[in-house]
């Protein structure tokens, strides 16, 4: 019989596939790692685990604690998936612009979500940051994964998402893209794929970053922007900007109508930052010859934006619909 013992053994492994449709007027082959086929659903099963693990290996984490972590939602049910298997209890916080689809889905794995506003800086003492930090501090047998600073986030992608591309494409990439957020992805990913690389004929693998426009990692003052889970207003420290070529930012509106286009012309339902790492594969891509292969990693699935970019009338809201070329209910009817 072939099976699992626990889900979190299905933890990583996922597979690429190419892109046919969207990258119309592209010359070179264009792959997207699909991270939503994780059990959790995003790519942030794979730093949950390392993290808890070596938390568990170094005594920061006891038998029947409690893991507080500021989350949009993917690291949530990553922690909460691998700590129900282990007795630990989770609280998680998250800012209001998180959708209420997301927090319902880290209820469901049994955590509490305590929500924060979005719109104060990082040190105000409603953060989402300093919350979490008071409750991890208050909580007897707390602890703070905190994935802005854990080297076992990056560490997680250096150990399993970069072998994994490396191995899948017969350690053929020119490229690497994929947005930041805590810069966890991209940090170990692009080391490793750097390293195994460096002395290739050719030239070493590219690492490309995909940010909102808005954020600092693209040069951006921190203004706030509608994709969820990329960009920052701060440096964390899960980010080596070393290990990247180049940041190319990208607008709300393309990452939004990209989103949409993948769902109908690729039939991959997935999230805001995956359509905004699309953009910027495309435009790198666009430079690259024919015989070029560029993989890009698509974090999570669309199923947590139903109400909003898979919503007609909050896209209309924000102005969004005409970008992606559709029409609106007046035009159909008229
Ligand atoms: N996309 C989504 C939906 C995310 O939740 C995250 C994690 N914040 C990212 C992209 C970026 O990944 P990383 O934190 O590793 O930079």
């Amino acid at each position: 019989m072939k099976y699992a013992e626990n889900i979190a053994d299905l933890v990583g492994n996922t597979p690429l596939v190419k892109l046919s449709t969207v990258t119309d007027g592209i010359a070179c082959t264009v792959l997207a790692k699909v991270e939503y086929l994780n059990p959790g659903g995003s790519v942030k099963d794979r730093i949950a685990l390392r993290m808890i693990e070596a938390a568990e290996a170094s005594g920061e984490l006891q038998p029947g604690g409690t893991i507080v972590e500021p989350t949009s939602g993917n690291t949530g049910v990553g922690l909460a998936l691998i700590a129900q298997r282990k007795g630990y209890k989770c609280i998680f916080v998250c800012p209001d612009k998180v959708s209420e689809d997301k927090r319902n889905v880290l209820r469901a794995y049994g955590a509490e979500v305590v929500v924060t506003p979005t719109s104060v800086p990082p040190d105000h003492p409603d953060s989402y940051y300093s919350v979490s930090d008071r409750i991890a501090a208050e909580t007897p047998g707390g602890w703070k994964p905190d994935q802005y600073s854990n080297p076992e986030g990056p560490n997680s992608h250096y150990r399993s998402t970069g072998p994994e591309i490396w191995d899948d494409t017969d350690g053929r990439l020119t490229s690497f893209v994929t947005g930041i957020g805590t810069g966890g992805t991209i940090t170990g990913t692009g080391r490793f794929l750097r390293e195994v690389s460096s002395d290739r004929e050719g030239g070493r693998v590219q690492i490309i970053g995909a940010d909102p426009e808005g954020s600092v990692y693209s040069g951006g003052t921190g203004r706030p922007y509608l994709v969820e889970g990329v960009g920052e207003d701060m440096w964390p420290r899960a980010y080596d900007p070393k290990v990247v070529d180049e940041v190319i930012a990208v607008s709300d509106a393309e990452s939004f109508a990209m989103t949409r286009r993948l769902a109908r012309e690729e039939g991959l339902l997935v999230g805001g930052s995956c359509g905004m790492a699309v953009v910027a594969a495309l435009r790198h891509a666009r430079t690259l010859p024919a015989e070029a292969t560029v993989v890009v990693l698509l974090p999570d699935s669309g199923r947590g934006y139903m109400s909003k970019i898979f919503d007609d009338d909050w896209m209309s809201s924000y102005g969004f619909l005409k970008e992606s070329g559709e029409r609106t209910v007046g035009e159909v009817l008229a």
